[in-house]
């Protein structure tokens, strides 16, 4: 019996190293192991096995998933279709093969932001998702801005498979998503790589909540894609690294507006 696998990434200094994490009740069969690491197309990685104390990993596991309340969002699974209240902005988001569930603080730092922008009155026509994952802040985005047109983009295109089943689940319980108004357009580009981000922009508010080292990168096309006067919303950036990733969007032209920092994390929200 395998518990939830949980993926790690780390940055180093010229790369990415991935770690993953899988849990077994009792021994892992070495077979078993090896054919998991093959259907992720991940056959050639190194691995360890130990043994870990004995916890409830399925309760624990399922606590991670549990719903988050993050301003006017509640994020929750189809287990937990009962507890969500009758006053809040409901996203039903399954955890699935995309990140973006709502716990991390990556996400909840962008929701909290995204909420805030709403109650101060911004009122963006259109909206840029940047690395969408789960679709979680492209849908948040859409539910306060009724009729903002939404781009949600990902470099990977089984995220924005997720990401488009989301937005037809949400769509189905909340008759009206994406109906009659300008909708959620989803789009599979490596960063601002593609003709559709100057056919659909510039933007109002650009989310992005990938990783410092992209959010560095893809700065001058963040900032180019932003309309004058638009906001950013950059995430995914430890503590430690959030100076480097602003003076990027400083050199850009861009002004801090909000810094969020939750655990070892920081999110911030730039105008340009
Ligand atoms: N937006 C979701 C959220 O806030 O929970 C998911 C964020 S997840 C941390 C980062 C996403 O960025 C992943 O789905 C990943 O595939 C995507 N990504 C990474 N590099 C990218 C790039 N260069 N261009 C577009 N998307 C990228």
């Amino acid at each position: 019996e395998m518990i939830p696998p949980t993926v790690t990434s780390f940055e180093v200094e010229d790369g990415k190293v991935w770690m993953t994490q899988m849990f077994f009740v009792g021994e892992p069969e070495p077979d078993l192991v090896a054919a998991i690491l093959a259907e992720a197309e991940l056959a050639d990685w190194a691995y360890e096995s130990e043994p870990v104390e004995d916890r409830d990993w399925v309760s624990e596991s399922q606590r991670l998933l549990a719903p988050v309340r993050e301003g006017r969002f509640f994020v929750y699974g189809s287990h937990d279709a009962d507890k969500a209240p009758d006053d809040t902005v409901n996203l039903l988001i399954e955890a699935g093969q995309a990140f973006g569930t709502g716990q991390h603080e990556t996400t909840s730092c962008c929701l909290a932001l995204i909420d805030a922008l709403g109650t101060e009155g911004y009122a963006p026509a259109t909206v840029l998702d940047l690395g969408t994952g789960s679709g979680v802040l492209a849908l948040a985005a859409h539910r306060v801005w009724e009729d903002a047109r939404v781009v949600a983009s990902d470099i990977d295109p089984i995220a924005v498979e997720v990401a488009v089943e989301n937005l037809a689940v949400n769509r189905a319980i909340e008759r009206g998503i994406g109906e009659d108004r300008p909708g959620i357009a989803p789009l599979v580009a490596d960063g601002l790589d593609a003709p559709a981000f100057a056919e659909e922009g510039p933007f109002d508010l650009v989310t992005a909540n990938i990783l410092a080292a992209p959010l560095i990168f893809l700065a001058p096309g963040i900032a180019g894609v932003t309309a004058k006067g638009g906001k950013v919303i950059l995430s995914g950036i430890l503590q430690t690294q959030a100076d480097e990733v602003l003076a990027a969007y400083v050199a850009e032209g861009l002004t801090l507006e909000k810094k969020l920092e939750r655990g070892d994390w920081a999110a911030l929200q730039l105008a340009r």
